[in-house]
């Protein structure tokens, strides 16, 4: 089972009320077994797993991420390169840099911070990388290998909430997952993982009809819209498992001790009284972005050098 935490000091519980499913503690037993794989393979090969990440720009959202994204490589013990570039860089500087990074030998992951300046083919960029180096998992031969049911480089927030399902779940086979989001970062991979653990896979978009109808009959239901609060718990089926990848930011009513807070694409309140299990936002889907990040980052190292990678890491 997923490690699970007890309702926050004043939280109302109640006998109905869901499992949470920690991905905050869940990201940090990621890290850790990922700390230990890389230093068994530092020991066994000698190489130490190098991320590189590529920042266009000035975005304030993305400069945190990517601190975060180099402050958790570096305590994996994992080294972190960090390429800013000015926002008015062009095609061929990027490019180049890409080329480098492509051919250095101690660069075994190469992350592009989307999104880029309009100015730039974002898709020409990301099939730029070497598919064994897209630790992002959006390089095209990467999205047909996950398609086809071949080794992959997947994308890192869905292969959290994989992680997490198969940890709650043990086997997914046979169950009715639903994901509502069809985007190529979240949506359409997560459908394919899902469907690789034999689950019968549904995904819901803007245009589907009757979504409430369409989230009742999901034993897993995965929401990745953008839109705060969007599936209140009459949509779910009692018992289902709720992963809510939204991250959405709302402003708090006047004399509030934040002036904002997080919310996800799920009303949690109404949920919880009804799944059976569900990701909390924040400390949910979130932490366990950038374990798996680190941890697709080891995995491209050991592939490197022909060594095992360690078992769970992978999907
Ligand atoms: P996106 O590219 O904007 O895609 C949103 C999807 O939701 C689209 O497929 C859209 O359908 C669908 N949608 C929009 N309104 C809908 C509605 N009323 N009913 C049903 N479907 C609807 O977003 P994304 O990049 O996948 O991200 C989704 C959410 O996850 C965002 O809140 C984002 O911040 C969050 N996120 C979190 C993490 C994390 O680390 N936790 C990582 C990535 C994203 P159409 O295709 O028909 O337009």
């Amino acid at each position: 089972m997923a490690a699970t935490q007890e309702p926050a000091a004043g939280t109302p519980s109640s006998d109905t009320s869901a499992e949470l499913i920690d991905g905050k503690a869940f990201a940090a037993t990621v890290r850790e077994r990922v700390a230990q794989g890389v230093t068994a393979l530092k020991a066994s090969h000698g190489v130490t797993p190098g991320l590189a990440v590529v920042l266009v720009g000035e975005n304030p959202a993305s400069e945190v991420y990517v601190r975060n994204k180099g402050r958790q490589t570096v305590e994996a013990g994992m080294n972190s390169f960090e390429h800013k570039l000015d926002a008015s860089v062009g095609r061929e500087e990027l490019m180049a840099l890409i080329d480098r990074l492509n051919a250095d030998e101690t660069v075994h992951g190469i992350l592009c911070q989307l999104p880029l300046p309009d100015h730039l083919d974002e898709t020409a960029v990301i099939n730029a990388i070497r598919p064994e180096k897209d630790v992002d998992g959006f390089h095209i031969l990467n999205v047909g290998r996950l398609a086809t049911g071949q080794d992959a480089m997947v994308p890192c927030t869905p292969l959290g909430c994989l992680m997490m399902l198969r940890a709650h779940h043990g086997s997914l086979s046979g169950l009715n997952a639903v994901v509502v989001g069809r985007s190529n970062i979240v949506g359409k991979p997560m459908a394919a993982l899902l469907l690789g653990d034999s689950c019968t896979v549904t995904i819901a978009h803007s245009r589907t009809k009757d979504l409430a109808a369409v989230c009742r009959g999901a034993d897993i239901l995965v929401a990745a819209v953008g839109r705060p609060e969007m599936i209140p718990g009459d949509w779910i089926k009692p018992g289902a498992t709720v992963i809510d990848v939204g991250i959405n930011r709302l402003d708090n009513p006047p004399g509030s001790d934040k002036p904002t807070r997080l919310v996800g694409d799920v009303d949690f309140a109404s949920a919880r009284a009804v799944a059976g299990a569900i990701t909390p936002v924040p400390g949910g889907v979130g932490p366990m972005t950038i374990a798996c990040l680190l941890a697709s980052t080891l995995v491209a190292c050991c592939r490197s050098v022909g060594a095992k990678a360690p078992d769970g890491l992978t999907a």
